[in-house]
């Protein structure tokens, strides 16, 4: 009969469900903010490659800034080490489609190299997706990866709105499936998804859909294993999960729970149970290494369905705050989001997407007006730089952020050049010597900044920094201490970085000093008296570092918030009218643009790109002509 031919057809799968190991990639970038190296992964490695997996995520979304920025590891070789030691199990990637593994979008060329590289490194599967599901932006990357022999997996990211429904899902799913997908995944980065609605929308696609579905969600709500067996009763194909001590929370279910459940029936993955205790165990012990980076908000947290923040963003708008030292606005933060959200018209909140909104929203609440700072990423989304969300974008914000200019209605990337080869150009003539290796361009081409830091640091390890330390050259450094150092104590080695001087007064004098990234204020009683040299950088063009004068008139131009000066838009003399640019600031990965508020002429400059500077500071002093 024609009707159960159709009904046999609907029918779910029932193939054994297939797992994908995060510890390696979400697992520990949701426990431990994406700190986890190399040199604890490959003691476990074959094993994991062994357990029973069909596919292993390794790669991708923060790994990638996270090892050039803090591990002074290079993620490609990363990838090929793993690579050796790992050649069973397909390995799976997270692409922020043209945002690759960044927080912008880069041109053509960039995407087509990184995917280039990737494959040839060992990267198997590329599951690609766009912040705001605009579909134009994995054009390129879906290309390149069909190019160079890559697997594509089409994701949408699942989020709640009045603009977002299952039909609207299966839709972007079945584009995803023209586009040439060889498989769709639902991603949930924030954990919202509910059993029900999973089973629902699982169903959906399941009918709409030939190629196999992948489920992707977090735990933070405790709902996630429940939500994966109703999936897997509606049919999903594939499930993503952690090992167990990297597991639950914000990271995603543990395996060996999901594993237990399906043990003996149509749909058993048949793990080898003995090795997964193995690593599990391994875990329990590598995790106690990296317990400064375990935050307060990586557990179990219900509200994420009130908030619909991912545990990732919440920590980070915690740690923002806490640099800002404005932990107690944490509420006030998570209460502005929503509304920032629906001004920009409801974008799922996901890299980069959860950055601007959250960066913006803090912005709100820290300076008590709405929109009296904007972000150049908030103006660069609102200029439809990123895309085109499913909600309409609140008009009246977008013109405060762009003014009269018209917004962007094409894909984004086509507006950019070709990178490649400045980037190439610039980064021999950093380092002094022609560099040939592409994938160390591609580095530099994504996070410019970060990657000569990391280029610098590998050419000179850090011990041979202190072992340079007795001799005379070093004696005879400057006075003034360097600002950036490590200092070990008790066997453990801490970054320090000094981000300003305050103005001394009792007990001495603030010194803000970063450790490992945190902010501390520290008050230093010197023993010699305030030395000449540094007093007399105050006058100075572009010296001025450590010592700014206190803020005492309407022209002195200050930072809303602790951050570096990345771009310095006047000059000594020059005639500036009020709300002008005079400054660009980089706080919390986004550039702020900072305004005079009066009409004058530029009198002094205290600052210099690449400076700390803290809200207390005159940074550029403009006076009214006379
Ligand atoms: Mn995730």
């Amino acid at each position: 009969m024609a009707d159960s031919s159709k009904k046999e057809e609907l029918k779910p799968s029932l193939s054994p469900v297939q797992f994908m190991d995060t510890t390696l990639r979400d697992g520990h970038q949701s426990h431990l903010a994406t700190r986890l190296k190399l040199e604890d992964m490959l003691p476990i490695a074959e094993k994991i490659d062994q357990a029973g997996y069909a596919f292993i995520e390794m790669w991708g979304g923060a790994t990638f800034d996270s090892a050039i920025r803090y591990l002074n590891e290079d993620p490609w070789e990363r990838l090929r080490e793993l690579k050796k030691v790992m050649p069973n199990t397909p390995f799976q990637m997270l692409l922020r489609g043209q945002n690759l593994v960044g927080y912008r979008h880069y041109a053509d060329d960039v995407v087509e190299r990184f995917i280039d590289r990737a494959v040839s490194n060992g990267m198997n599967v590329f599951r690609i997706f766009d912040a705001l599901n605009d579909l134009r932006n994995l054009k390129t990357s879906f290309r390149a990866t069909m190019k160079y022999g890559g697997k594509v997996q089409g994701a949408f990211c699942y989020t709640v709105s009045r603009f977002h429904n299952n039909d609207l899902f299966v839709g972007l799913a079945k584009r995803l499936e023209d586009m040439g997908s060889d498989s769709i995944c639902v991603k949930d980065m924030a954990g919202l998804l509910s059993p029900y609605d999973a089973f629902d929308l699982i169903s959906k696609l399941k009918e709409a859909i030939s190629v196999p579905i992948h489920l992707h969600t977090h735990d933070t709500s405790a709902m996630a294993v429940a939500t994966y067996v109703k999936a897997i009763e509606a049919g999903v194909d594939a499930i993503d999960t952690a090992i167990s001590s990297m597991a639950s929370g914000t990271s995603q279910p543990p395996v060996e729970t999901l594993a237990r459940i399906l043990e003996g029936g149509a749909r058993d993955p048949e793990f080898d149970m003995s090795l997964l205790t193995e690593i599990a165990d391994y875990f329990k012990e590598v995790r106690k290494k990296y317990h400064e980076f375990e935050s307060d908000y990586t557990g179990v947290d219900p509200r994420v369905l009130t908030y619909q923040i991912p545990g990732g963003m919440t920590s980070n708008l915690a740690r923002q705050l806490a640099e800002q030292q404005a932990l107690h606005r944490m509420q006030d933060v998570l209460d502005e989001v929503p509304k920032v959200r629906e001004d920009f018209g409801f974008p799922p909140l996901v890299t980069p997407a959860s950055q601007i909104v959250g960066t913006q929203a803090t912005l709100n609440v820290l300076t008590g007006e709405r929109y009296k700072v904007i972000t150049s990423e908030t103006s660069n989304y609102l200029k439809g730089l990123y895309g085109k969300p499913a909600g309409p974008i609140n008009e009246a914000v977008q013109k405060k952020a762009i003014g009269d200019d018209a917004p962007i209605t094409g894909r984004p990337a086509d507006l950019l050049n070709p990178e490649l080869e400045g980037a190439e150009k610039e980064l021999s003539k950093a380092l002094g010597k022609k560099i040939e290796n592409i994938e160390d361009v591609l580095t530099y081409a994504l996070f410019p900044k970060v990657a000569l830091e990391f280029f610098n640091q590998k050419d000179q390890p850090l011990v041979k920094k202190s072992e340079k330390a007795p001799q005379v050259e070093e004696v005879q450094a400057p006075l003034i201490a360097p600002s950036e150092f490590n200092v070990k104590v008790h066997g453990e080695t801490f970054e320090v970085k000094v981000g300003g001087v305050g103005h001394p007064g009792e007990g001495g004098r603030p010194y803000f000093i970063y450790v490992d990234g945190q902010l501390e204020e520290v008050m230093v009683e010197s023993l010699l008296e305030v030395m000449p040299a540094a007093e007399g950088r105050i006058e100075s063009h572009a010296g001025g570092r450590s010592i700014r004068p206190k803020v005492a008139d309407d022209g002195d131009v200050t930072t809303p918030m602790p951050g570096a000066v990345v771009d310095i838009r006047v000059k000594l003399g020059e005639k500036v009218k009020a709300g002008a640019v005079v400054l660009i600031i980089e706080a919390m990965k986004m550039q702020s643009e900072v305004h005079t508020a009066i009409d004058g002429v530029v009198q002094a400059i205290h600052v210099a790109e690449g400076d700390r500077v803290n809200p207390d500071e005159v940074l550029v002093e403009v006076r009214p002509e006379v």
